[in-house]
């Protein structure tokens, strides 16, 4: 029978977003409040705590930083897709948060000075990134984590993996919940949802994302009925170590470290001059591609063609001290040290900037659902996030969320009604039908393709015609998805189920995002079309949006809110 549990506030997600909002609920509500924090995995294996190179935020304006130029970037580096009073908003609140977690304990990188070192990043005219070493998601975890440590109020649902957001008349009425220790089936209650799951990097193949890294909130969310905003907008980072995928962090090149082609060459003179490596993402991840197809790359194993991020000009002091991870992971996955030889590199699957829709509050459009970090879409990022300001997100909407819904909590005491769904409905569909299947499908087969037919035809640079491949491809997958087979049928720890249900989440995201990038017909930052080469601003300054109409997705566009800065032509 499934279980039934009540709390004041569901926080589905305890990456940086949902443990920053619990810690400002509880701060907001002196402690009263009851939280339930859900998360796949247990707490700190979620993929913030991967985080390694800094996090964006205006500390010294005394220096010649200030808020309107972390404003600027941020709105250059996002095509001019970013809403601008978001961003607004985003940068006042990055340095609190800050020095929020430089008063809970978190063990900076120091100036001599004693200051938090702060370090170049992409597209970022200041020195912004503040740091702690390259393990910087780590300790702002552990930092958040220790002081949810002080709150009596929290249940935690760790291994607990959500399949269902129940939404009734516009409200939140329920999450449902596999909790895989038990094998039981819970239904989760409260006055509100903070939906805080993460990205969606394992679509693709080649990809920075820990493996549980599969949209899974992104896409109840979406089956639900709320809207997902700009999900063309996949980030590609530029430096992928070859062959696994792992991160080589943006603070390699924020030290100083080179790009260069096959035959030496510091490539970035000709695509951003004066930025060089530092340019924004979507622009040195273009640069790679187009050295790689033109023969200036080096020959890599299955296909994954490479640069080189020279690092050996920097010296094993710099990097021993600056980059400890990023030393350590080339070891032991190459044998390979970065202080005597270049790391093997190329663009790598990152970043969604597109997620749920969201307000500047971060409020969805439903009553008592709000959404916090990479699955959400503030428009912040638009056509292309600026690196290291994926953190600050995480930690200013978490922030602001959390507060909301604390406000939320005092002006609606009360728990809303059960759902009339029954969700010995959701129960039976998981644990009858889809573990019973006999079908002939092997589902990790249906997600292998599905992740290669993503980096195939939606990567770097795009075109019509292979964007119409790919999704045709990913619905006949779709249909195939209908007949799989899970072999395991036991209830406890089935991972070969929860296998099945991020490929079913992953699936629905691929359609949508190649239904919304065959729809956008010019290039904006991350999204790349050969067959459109330019920003078409008459046409497309405008924020995708994808619904479920008759259990179809269908999209629609909402203007870009621009204040300060009318679109320019950017240059690096
Ligand atoms: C290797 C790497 C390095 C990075 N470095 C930086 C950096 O230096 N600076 C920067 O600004 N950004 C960086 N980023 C990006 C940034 O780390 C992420 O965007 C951010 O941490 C996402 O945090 P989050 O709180 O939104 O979600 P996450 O930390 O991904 O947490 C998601 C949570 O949702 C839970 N969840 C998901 N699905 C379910 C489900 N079905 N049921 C129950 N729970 C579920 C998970 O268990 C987890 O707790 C990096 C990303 C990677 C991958």
């Amino acid at each position: 029978m499934p279980v039934e549990k009540i709390h004041d506030v569901i926080i589905f997600g305890t990456g940086l977003a949902g443990l920053r909002a619990a810690v400002e609920l509880n701060i907001k509500m002196k402690g009263k409040v009851d939280i339930a924090l859900v998360s796949k995995v247990q707490v700190m294996r979620s993929h913030s705590v991967c985080a390694e190179g800094g996090t964006g935020a205006v500390l010294r304006e005394e220096e010649g930083d200030s808020l309107e130029l972390h404003a600027w970037d941020t709105v250059k580096g996002s095509d001019f897709l970013a809403d601008q009073d978001v961003v607004d908003r985003f940068v006042s609140l990055s340095p609190q948060e800050i020095r929020l977690l430089e008063h809970w304990g978190l063990p900076w990188s120091r100036r001599e000075d004693g200051r938090i070192m702060q370090r170049p990043f992409g597209g970022h005219t200041f020195p912004r990134a503040c740091m702690a070493a390259d393990k910087t998601g780590f300790f702002e975890m552990q930092a958040l984590y220790d002081q949810l440590q002080r709150y009596a109020t929290i249940t935690r649902y760790d291994e607990g993996f959500a399949t269902s957001i129940i939404v009734e008349n516009g409200k939140f009425k329920g999450l449902t919940l596999y909790d895989l220790p038990t094998g039981e089936f819970v239904l989760l209650r409260g006055k509100a949802l903070l939906i805080a799951t993460g990205g969606l990097g394992t679509l693709y193949g080649f990809t920075t994302y820990s493996q549980t890294v599969t949209g899974d909130g992104q896409a109840i969310a979406f089956r639900a009925g709320l809207s997902i905003e700009d999900p063309e907008f996949l980030q590609f980072h530029p430096t992928g170590l070859i062959p696994s995928g792992i991160l080589m962090t943006e603070g390699c090149r924020g030290e100083g470290g080179y790009l260069k082609n096959n035959k030496g060459e510091r490539f970035m003179e000709k695509y951003a001059p004066k930025m060089m490596e530092l340019a924004p993402r979507d622009i040195v991840s273009r640069s790679e591609m187009t050295e790689i197809l033109e023969g200036r790359g080096f020959k890599g194993p299955d296909g994954l063609d490479y640069v080189h991020l020279d690092l050996t000009h920097l010296g094993a002091d710099r990097i021993n001290k600056r980059l400890p991870l990023i030393r350590e992971v080339c070891m032991k996955f190459l044998g390979l040290d970065p202080i005597k030889e270049p790391i093997p590199i190329r663009p790598v699957a990152h970043y969604s900037m597109g997620g749920v829709e969201a307000d500047i509050n971060g409020k969805t459009n439903a009553e008592n659902i709000w959404a916090a970090g990479e699955v959400a879409c503030h428009s912040l990022h638009g056509a292309n996030r600026l690196g290291c300001n994926s953190t600050a997100e995480c930690l200013v909407y978490g922030g602001i969320t959390g507060g909301e819904i604390a406000k939320y909590l005092l002006k609606n005491p009360s728990i809303p009604d059960s759902p009339k769904k029954s969700f010995e409905e959701e129960e039976r569909k998981i644990f009858d039908h889809l573990i019973n299947k006999e079908g002939s499908e092997n589902p990790y087969q249906i997600k292998k393709e599905l992740r290669k037919t993503m980096d195939e035809t939606a990567g770097v640079y795009r075109e019509g015609n292979l964007l119409q491949k790919g999704l045709t491809r990913v619905r006949e997958l779709k249909e195939q998805f209908k007949k799989i087979k899970i072999e395991d049928k036991s209830k406890i720890y089935n991972s070969n189920l929860i296998n099945a249900l991020e490929t079913e989440n992953l699936l629905d995201l691929a359609e949508i995002l190649l239904m919304a990038a065959i729809e956008r017909k010019e290039s904006r930052g991350g999204h790349a079309r050969t067959d459109f080469p330019k920003r078409d601003d008459d046409n497309f300054l405008k924020h995708t949006l994808v619904k479920l109409n008759n259990g179809k997705p269908e999209i629609s566009y909402k203007p870009v809110k621009i204040i300060h800065w009318k679109p320019v032509e950017r240059k690096y």
